[in-house]
């Protein structure tokens, strides 16, 4: 099933990790309610970053513009933000998608991998939300979406890393909620739990079995159902919910 926000059409919406996986199913959901869709990729991905525009304008977007940047490169992320401000508007709504895991038993952590996962899933997501929140202050109804997870509020053995950054996204967004309130800015997180894509794929058969049984619902989730929870939330819909976390599991974290 499909969501439609008539207000989020035209709106000028940034969404980061959106090449792939839960963030491609957000900016094609975004696309077809009509939005001015922004996405970001990384240097040398020029071309997939073209075919995903021609995608978005095709499914009905207001505009689809991709903007190079890497979540760990504050130069970048200022100068494409500044640049895109300046020539076409503020950003509107933001979804802090971009992330990665690289699971381990804490005897293997390595000293490299708890700085890159921190660095992509928890100061990426600041330091994106920062880069934008001047424009935020001119633009009315401005929405942030951080997509979590759901380990960062139950905790999961081998991934220590993982599930710290994700704790500390929803300290980021209760704090972004307070501070901006004021302005008509809100911030709110999304917790997926068991979602198809391609992190969920690198996972062992016998993982996924595990989570199975955990899963009242007894199925895994889609990434469009993430996408549909995201529209709500960057929509006026949802305009007297902030500072809020909401779980998208299946029930796996009752
Ligand atoms: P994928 O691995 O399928 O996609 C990750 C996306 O993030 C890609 O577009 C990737 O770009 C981008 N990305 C990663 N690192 C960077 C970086 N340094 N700079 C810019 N972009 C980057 O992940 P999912 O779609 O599964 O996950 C999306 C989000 O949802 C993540 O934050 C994840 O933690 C969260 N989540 C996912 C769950 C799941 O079950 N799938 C469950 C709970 C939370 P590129 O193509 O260039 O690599």
């Amino acid at each position: 099933m499909k969501v439609n926000f008539d207000d989020l059409k035209g709106k000028k919406v940034l969404v980061t990790g959106a090449t792939r996986g839960i963030g491609r199913e957000i900016v094609r959901s975004l696309a077809t309610q009509g939005a001015h869709v922004v996405f970001n990729y990384r240097e040398g991905k020029e071309s997939v970053a073209k075919e995903i525009e021609t995608e978005l304008k095709e499914l009905g977007a207001t505009d689809a513009t991709g903007l190079m940047f890497d979540v760990t490169n504050y130069e970048q992320i200022k100068s494409a933000i500044d640049t895109f401000t300046k020539d076409v508007g503020s950003i509107e709504g933001l979804v802090n998608n971009a992330g990665i895991s690289k699971d381990q038993i804490v005897l293997r952590l390595k000293e490299e991998d708890i700085q890159q996962t921190l660095d992509t899933n928890l100061k990426g997501s600041i330091m994106v939300a920062q880069a934008c929140s001047r424009g935020f202050l001119r633009a009315e109804n401005v929405s942030v979406v951080n997509i979590s997870s759901v380990v960062g509020l139950m905790g999961n053995a081998s991934q220590i890393a993982y599930s710290a950054s994700k704790a500390g996204m929803l300290g980021f967004t209760k704090s972004f909620a307070k501070e901006l309130a004021g302005k008509n800015v809100r911030c709110n997180a999304i917790c997926p739990g068991f979602i198809t894509t391609d992190m969920t794929d690198a996972l062992d058969d016998k993982v996924k079995e595990t989570y199975l049984t955990q899963i009242p619902l007894k199925r895994l989730g889609d990434a469009q159902e993430v996408a549909n929870l995201t529209s709500f939330l960057l929509s006026n819909a949802s305009a007297y919910i902030t500072g809020e976390v909401i779980k998208i599991d299946g029930g796996l974290y009752i």
